[in-house]
């Protein structure tokens, strides 16, 4: 029987539970192998006394009727978890003393806003319109990209229409070059402000970034899409995932890490190693393994004799680095803050911004009433880090931290006295925390030359050995990582003559 061969998926974040309890539900026999003592990865939270933190992702997409976790979620029969429309969904602050912009969720007046802000635009802002509303059907068609056999060539025609064509031909090129096109390339502001965002979301300014990536991930705050704050935290998502994965039959194993993956001298089936809590190793075998880490993973879990080809290792060792982050997780008394911020603003300042703050809301389960956890977020270069002694590390903390408050206070006019807690995660915490090599965190950087069909596939030239998470297409956050996970999961089914008919 196909549903009988087993399947392993390595590592419980949002990839990983979503692939797992997909699997599951269609009644194939899964394996879950988390390496932490909890599922959610970067989209978990760790808990300081009464405090609870988000460790990287604290606001979600695809919770609207047709997004990606609402699809996921009603095809297993689950509730969505409780969640908050965030409107805006950011404050932009360029801190170049200009009005900061509030990127709201009502398309009318995000227009307005924009008007207001970047005149002239316009003509800009249309053409992103378009070719996200081309791009949007095409994704809710499940295409499968990049390609690897007949099969996913098929799913991928399948998904294509006329319009998908047209904006096909843009594929090559840049949000700049969109600017450029649309006759904007002089709004020094709009640019900063692209900039800033497409870094969040793509790790990529705009000169940078796939115009057919960024024009959707500028689209995302407003309806019909949405951001949305978790009632609770971060972690009731992968809470929601793990119980139906477990309802389902499968099985959960927290604390094992997998050490090392070998595939049969017959190429058709996989062997696990696995370091248990005990830090005994065990060996599972299955016909299917899905490896949500990031590929970089591979590089160790499959030392030379392990089956790793030789030229997917250079392909895997050419990717480009991704970034690390530096993630300040801070409680403060909710007096100090400023009437009716936003949960999100994103400064624009340097060095070592610019920071994504995020601000729990008053009575969402993350602080005691009377205060809130603010979390700041930038980007960094993992080696900064990764190569220092223990003292120059602890040092390098310490002025980073002094850096992220005497920003945040000078903002908000906060004084010393207004802080109850504060810490910082490095690229060695994610290293640790999240067994991610390195502490490399989002997925590849969506630039022309690796988004879509140029991306790295789900499809590995290995048999039966499959990728997701957001390093795939197409690409970071939790609703992405969903996409690649259901992706991987309908060409494993495929393999076994199976289908997921996962409703619209
Ligand atoms: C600072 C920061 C802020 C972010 N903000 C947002 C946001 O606001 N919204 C959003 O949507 N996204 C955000 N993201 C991105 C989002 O969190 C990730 O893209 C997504 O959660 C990745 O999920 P994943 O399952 O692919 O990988 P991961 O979350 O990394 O999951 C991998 C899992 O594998 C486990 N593991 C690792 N090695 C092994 C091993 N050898 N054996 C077994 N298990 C193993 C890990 O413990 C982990 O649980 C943010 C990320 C960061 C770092």
């Amino acid at each position: 029987m196909a549903e009988k061969k087993p399947v392993i998926v390595i590592g419980g974040g949002i990839a990983g539970l979503t692939a797992a309890s997909l699997l599951a539900h269609e009644g194939l026999s899964v394996t879950l192998l988390e390496s932490h003592y909890q599922p959610g990865g970067c989209a978990g939270t760790f808990k300081r006394g009464p405090y609870v933190f988000d460790v990287g992702a604290t606001q979600i997409a695809g919770l609207e009727y047709a997004g990606s976790h609402a699809r996921i979620f009603r095809h297993l029969s689950l509730q969505l978890p409780s969640a908050q429309i965030l409107d805006p969904a950011c404050l932009v602050d360029l801190a170049d003393g200009s009005e900061p912009i509030n990127i709201w969720h009502d398309p009318h007046k995000w227009k307005k806003e924009r008007q207001k802000q970047f005149p002239n635009s316009e003509h800009f802002w249309s053409l992103c319109k378009l070719i996200h509303n081309s791009n949007w059907s095409f994704s809710s068609r499940d295409p499968v990209l990049p390609i690897g056999n007949t099969w996913d060539l098929i799913e991928l025609f399948k998904a294509i229409r006329l319009p998908n064509l047209a904006t096909g031909l843009l594929t090559t090129l840049s949000i700049a070059d969109l600017i450029s096109i649309c006759g904007c390339s002089n709004d020094y502001r709009l640019r900063h402000f692209l900039d800033l965002q497409l870094r969040l979301y793509s790790q990529a300014p705009a000169n940078k970034t796939a115009a057919l990536y960024g024009a959707t991930v500028l689209q995302m705050a407003q309806a019909p899409l949405g951001l949305w704050h978790l009632e609770g935290s971060m972690q009731v998502l992968s809470n929601y995932l793990s119980r139906s994965f477990c309802k389902n039959g499968g099985k959960l194993l927290l604390r094992h890490r997998v050490v090392r993956l070998q595939i049969a001298a017959n190429q058709n089936s996989w062997t696990v190693h696995v370091r248990g809590p005990d830090g005994k190793i065990m060996h599972l075998d299955a016909f299917d393994v899905v490896c949500s880490l990031p590929p970089q993973s591979l590089i160790e879990l499959m030392p030379l004799g392990s089956g790793l080809p030789q030229n997917y290792l250079q392909r895997i060792k050419q990717l480009p680095k991704p970034s690390g982050a530096i993630v300040f997780y801070g409680v403060i008394s909710r007096i100090a803050l400023p009437e009716n911020v936003p949960l999100h603003v994103q400064l624009g300042v340097e060095s070592p911004g610019p920071y994504f703050l995020s601000i729990s809301r008053e009575g969402d389960g993350r602080a005691p009433i009377g205060q809130a956890t603010l979390i700041a977020s930038a980007f960094t270069v993992t080696n900064d880090w990764n190569f220092l002694n223990e003292e120059a590390y602890q040092d390098k903390k310490q002025i980073v931290i002094n850096k992220i408050l005497k920003t945040i206070n000078e903002y908000f006019g906060f004084t010393t006295a207004d802080w109850i807690h504060q810490e910082l995660a490095t690229p060695r915490s994610f290293a640790y925390w999240t067994g991610r090599p390195e502490g490399i965190v989002g997925g590849l950087g969506q630039l022309p030359s690796n988004f879509g069909l140029f991306g790295l596939p789900s499809r590995t030239p290995m048999n039966g050995l499959w990728l997701c998470g957001d390093s795939i297409h197409p690409g970071e956050g939790t609703a992405g990582v969903t996409q690649s996970a259901l992706m991987a999961s309908r060409q494993i089914m495929a393999r076994r003559g199976l289908k997921i008919n996962l409703r619209h």
